[in-house]
Parts: C-alpha cells; structure tokens; sequence
C-alpha cells in the first residue's frame, strides 16, 4: 500500500491538465511535497497516510497564481481613489512609499499573504521596494513567490542610487537561490522610468543568472506617446531594439497595443499579466486580450496593488476579466469561463516560467492546491464548475488551501499567519495614513 504524507479526498478535481481533466469523487495524494497521485475516489482507498482533508463535495483545483502585484500596497488600499493616474501617483502614492522601511514592507507583505491564502492565491509574482521583506513573508507565510526589486532612474527609499539597484538584485538572487517556494526576477519599472542602459544592463543580469524579467509595458495612451517622443517608436519596439523582448519577459498591462505590438510580443513568445480591474480603476483602457490569445500569447491574471484594485481576490478578477472583454467586443462567447479559470492558473503559472512545477494537478508537480466550499446557497445547484468559480464564487469560499504539501489554511483557519499580530503591525504604521489634516 503506497504511503502519503496528505490526503484530499471528496470533492470533483479540476486538474486543469492540458486535456482539461474533471474528475468527479476525486481525490489527491501528496507526498515530499509532491502530488503523487489524483485520482478517482475508489483508488483512494489503496493510500494511507497520517492527515486527510475532507473537501466535502467542493471544488479541488490547483491554486490560483497572481502574475502582478504589488503585495505591501495592502497598507494603502482605499488612501487614494478616484483620481487621475499622475494626480494619485505623485501626490499619494509616492510620498507614502518615501517613509517605507523593511519592517513595514514586511507587515504590509504579510497581511497580502494573509488576504491571499484566505482567497486561494498560492503563488504570487511582486514588484516593490525592500523585496527582501516581500520574500521573507512569503516564506513565513508559506506562499509560493516571485519577488523583484523595482528599478528606476531615480534613487530608491531603499537601496539609494539607480547603480546600487542590480547590485542588490544579484545579491537577493543569490540569497534565495535554493528556497523551495522564493524565486526572484529582475524588475525594471518601465521603458518610461528606465533609461536604455539600465533596461539593457538588467536584460545582461537576468539572462546571466538564468532569471526572469519582469516589468510594466504599454499600460496607458500616454506612455506611448512618452516614448514615441523619446525614441520614436512604440515601448514594445523600443524593447525589441534593446533586445529585452523573449520567452523569459513578463510585461504587465499590455494596455495600449498596435498590431506591430502584438505580433512581436507572439513571435518573442512574450508572457503577459493582465490587470483589468487595476486598468479599469485608473481609467487606463482595456487590453487586447482575445486578440492576443488570437496570437497565440500566453495571458496571466493579475491583480496589481491594493490601492489601485482595491483587494487581492482573483475570483473577483476572474469574473471581471471574463465580463469586461465580452462588453467591450459586443460578444458574450469571448473568453469563456474556462478560458479564464486557465489564465488564472495553468497560463498564469506559464508566464512566470513555472508551469513545469506548478499550475495544475499531475503527478510529480508541486502540491499547490486550493478546495472551494461549494455547499452554499451562491454555488447551488453546479452545472459546470468553471463557471461557478468565475461567475459566482468568491475568494471567501475558498476552505483549504496547501503549497508545496503544506496546509496553509485548513476549514478557513489560517495555519500560517497571525492575523491578529499582523494587522496590529499594519494599523501601527498605516493606520494614520489616510487621515485628515488638522485645522
Ligand atoms: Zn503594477
């Protein structure tokens, strides 16, 4: 009789498997980690092991994987809404993030691996200052995690001037190296806020150390035309001349897109985070994403910060990203449920370069796995059950959740993180943030 350190046993399993496997009764068994088996109820009798979960029924399915965000941006949601882009950046936001520190990027991190496990996010892909404190709560938390230090031309609240920037990079790479959950990419802001030599030099580091770049493309109209001006060309070409463009290049937003646009991002198989509720909120536009799935390009979900989203829930983010492409084409069969439930996990898992170890359930991948509760009035009765998780389940539904074979979450109890401790640590330093002036 094989032997297992977990079994889920109970519920109907979504492998999400390129066949797109639903396995009615199923059950999972995690061993070192591992998924070692999935299967049908009946031949979960031939395991034993010493802890099993119960999904009563529910929805088992590989976690969700949040391909853009800003974790610590949790202390600023709601500080600053319904502003124009430049007016909540400059005046709000960036004078927030010049008294940041490693604590308080910690605490804030912490509360988003909070929010993330209690809404089924097992693996997230960050871009924010002191990301050494990003990965630490990631770690401690037990949530997978590509984190990046943000480059930019000007100095950092942290690591002081623009040259000092790659230099820690390599150093956090080095440092996480070997962690089991903790990867890191390289991360340069912009084409708008980096200057060629430094979106050079960091293409130079990433494909050196064999890491990821990450970075924000095309969001809005007018970055176009910053760079058009600049450098007579679109920020996707002018990304291709610097030679930054391929496989392993996550660009956020893809908002503002030509056809030239597109059509480089499917030949250098570029990876793309889309952020509609995020894009939606500052009023930026709506990205190309049937077209770009037209194309061939692989389509994450992402959520962006808390202050311009405002929450970290990919359901919420599923539901809006299926709805919003259909408005916007005049066609209701655009982006179909399962479409979407791929982006948010399989795809998204693909666009950080990790769809060979997470994304989906098959034995020998990582135990990222998520069960949603369906045994409620919202989810009664189940006809198809991608389309209850991204039409009408949320992020509260989620009951367990396990990464790397861990429970991070078992029957809504979180195992990990104290809440009480973290939100104590946030409204410490947060808490004065938003209020108003004396007089
Ligand atoms: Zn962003």
């Amino acid at each position: 009789m094989p032997d297992a350190d977990l079994i889920v046993r109970n519920g109907t399993v979504l492998t999400m498997d390129p066949r797109g496997t639903r396995i009615d009764g199923g059950f999972v068994a995690i061993r070192d980690g591992a998924l070692a088996a999935v299967g049908q109820g009946a031949a979960a009798a031939e395991w034993t092991a010493p802890d099993a979960i119960d999904a009563r029924g529910g929805i088992v399915l590989p976690g969700l994987v949040n391909t853009h965000t800003h974790a610590a941006m949790t202390a600023f949601r709601g500080l600053a809404d319904d502003l124009p882009l430049m007016t909540w950046l400059e005046e709000h936001i960036f004078p927030a993030e010049a008294r940041l520190d490693t604590e308080k990027v910690r605490s804030g991190s912490l509360l988003a691996c909070a929010e993330m496990i209690l809404s089924g996010t097992t693996c997230f892909c960050d871009m924010y200052l002191f990301e050494d404190a990003v990965a630490q709560a990631a770690a401690s938390a037990g949530v997978r995690a590509v984190v990046g230090e943000v480059l930019y031309d000007f100095p950092s609240p942290h690591y002081g001037p623009p040259e000092a920037g790659l230099a820690f990079t390599e150093a956090l790479a080095d440092k996480w190296k070997d962690h089991p959950l903790v990867s890191v990419a390289v991360e340069p802001h912009s084409p708008y806020l980096c200057a060629p030599e430094l979106l050079r030099r960091s293409a130079e580091v990433a494909r050196r150390l064999g890491l990821p770049i990450v970075i924000h493309l095309s969001e809005t109209a007018q970055e176009v035309e910053t760079v058009r001006n600049r450098y007579g060309c679109s920020p996707v070409e002018h990304l291709e001349r610097l030679g930054l463009l391929g496989a392993d290049l996550l660009a956020c937003h893809c908002v503002a897109l030509g056809e030239t646009d597109m059509d480089l991002l499917a030949r250098y198989d570029v990876k793309v985070a889309h952020n509609a509720e995020s894009n939606m909120k500052l009023a930026s536009g709506v990205a190309p994403v049937p077209a770009l799935l037209e194309r061939g390009v692989c389509v994450g979900i992402g959520t962006d910060g808390c202050a311009s989203n405002n929450n970290l829930d990919l359901f919420g983010e599923m539901d809006t990203v299926a709805k919003l492409h259909k408005v916007q084409a005049s066609d209701p069969t655009v982006l179909p449920a399962e479409t979407v439930l791929r982006m948010a996990t399989i795809e998204g898992a693909r666009a950080l370069g990790m769809a060979d170890r997470i994304g989906s359930l098959e034995p020998g991948k990582r135990a990222d796995l998520i069960v949603v509760d369906t045994a409620k009035p919202h989810l009664t009765p189940m006809y198809r059950p991608a389309s209850h998780l991204v039409y009408a389940a949320r992020g509260g539904d989620v009951d367990t959740m396990i990464v790397d074979g861990r429970v991070l979450m078992r029957h809504r109890r979180l195992a990990t993180v104290d809440l009480e401790e973290v939100t104590r640590a946030v409204l410490d330093w947060a808490g004065g943030l938003g209020r108003p002036a004396q007089g």
